[in-house]
């Protein structure tokens, strides 16, 4: 059997039934669902629901697995989260093999509260990766990775709004993406268990490539890739994207270049935001960097402590576009 198979199917497992609660909430969203995080975001019964299904289904398998999850239980508890929580619970119990009561619903929620580190082995979940993506029926993914001594092994990401074929906007959605270090990257649709691998759009040259960002310019700044673009020669228009879906759009040649460019300078990306993405480049064939040019370090905590943004590109590629990038950071 191939390395981490048990886990690879596990991950598959748990994304799916996430993916599904996902659409489900969709189907059904009012905003009397959403309620306000201390930072601002909107969180809804899904990312809960989510968090709660893959934490069910890794502590069945992996129960001595710690997790790194987004979320976490507070506007849940008491009586003041009593309507979130029953809507939370009827709806985690229609996708897991064996229903949860209340307690237990909030203990898996909270099995999500590691803290990271460098040792041993550790999952990281992000239920809804891109809520406003979410919220506004656009992309959104629940991004899953295995960290194992600082270093990412596994990614899995669902993605319920992601067509098939780019190109076809109009066609089938949905979308599972799959790495495991060394054994390559590939993508399924979710009607479907065959598996076809991914790999980058050759190029030679970044004046003919196409690449991602934020839809939301507070998370990446427009106008500094507009300008790195500019240096690039890339006359081709931004694709603009919420959540980790970017990382699946350039693994799988949709676009060759993803930038995410700080707007904050003390903001530090969440390890969940960024480690199923991270394989899935690499094993993909594609480079991943921070603006510096140094690698995404997963073995911190909970966040990216040491590095600002995000550069992807294919290996031919990444070092001009890291050149343009320091230009236009170093001209600020
Ligand atoms: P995206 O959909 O790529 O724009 O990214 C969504 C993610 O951006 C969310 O999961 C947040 O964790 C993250 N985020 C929130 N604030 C910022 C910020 N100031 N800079 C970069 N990312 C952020
Ligand atoms: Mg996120």
């Amino acid at each position: 059997m191939s390395a981490l198979a048990i886990e690879r199917a596990v991950a598959i497992n748990a994304v799916l039934r996430a993916s599904k609660v996902c659409q489900k909430v969709f189907q059904n969203l009012v905003t009397s669902d959403t309620v306000i995080k201390k930072d601002g975001s909107p969180v809804t019964v899904a990312d809960f629901s989510a968090q709660a299904v893959v934490n069910r289904i890794l502590y069945e398998s992996f129960p001595n697995d710690p997790i790194v999850g987004e979320e976490e239980s507070g506007s849940l508890r008491g009586d003041s989260g009593k309507e979130l929580r029953n809507k939370v619970l009827s709806l985690v119990n229609t996708v897991l093999d064996t229903p949860l009561n209340d307690n237990e619903l909030l203990e898996t929620i909270d099995r999500g509260n590691f803290p990271g580190g460098s040792s041993g082995r550790m999952w990281t979940l992000d239920p809804i990766d891109g809520t406003m993506g979410f919220l506004r029926g656009e992309q959104f993914c629940v991004g899953l990775a295995l960290i194992i001594d600082g270093e990412v092994h596994l990614g899995v990401l669902g993605c319920p709004f992601f067509p098939v074929d780019l190109k076809a906007p109009e066609g089938e959605r949905g979308c599972l993406f799959i790495a495991i270090k060394g054994q390559g990257a590939f993508q399924r649709k979710f009607s479907s268990t065959e598996e076809t691998q991914i790999c980058f759009a050759d190029i030679s040259s970044p004046s003919a490539a196409s690449f991602c960002e934020s839809v939301v310019a507070e998370h990446s700044s427009h106008g500094d890739a507009a300008k790195i673009a500019s240096l690039l020669g890339i006359t081709k228009p931004p694709l603009r994207m919420d959540s980790m879906c970017k990382y699946c759009a350039v693994a799988r040649g949709d676009a060759d270049i993803y930038l995410r460019l700080p707007v904050r300078i003390d903001y530090e990306e969440n390890i969940w935001d960024h480690a199923a993405g991270c394989i899935l480049i690499k094993e993909a064939g594609g480079v991943v960097s921070d603006i510096n040019n140094k690698p995404l370090d997963f073995s911190l905590g909970r966040t990216l402590k040491t590095n600002k943004g995000v550069v992807v590109a294919h290996s031919k590629i990444h070092g001009q576009v890291i050149d343009a990038v320091q230009q236009v950071i170093l001209k600020k």
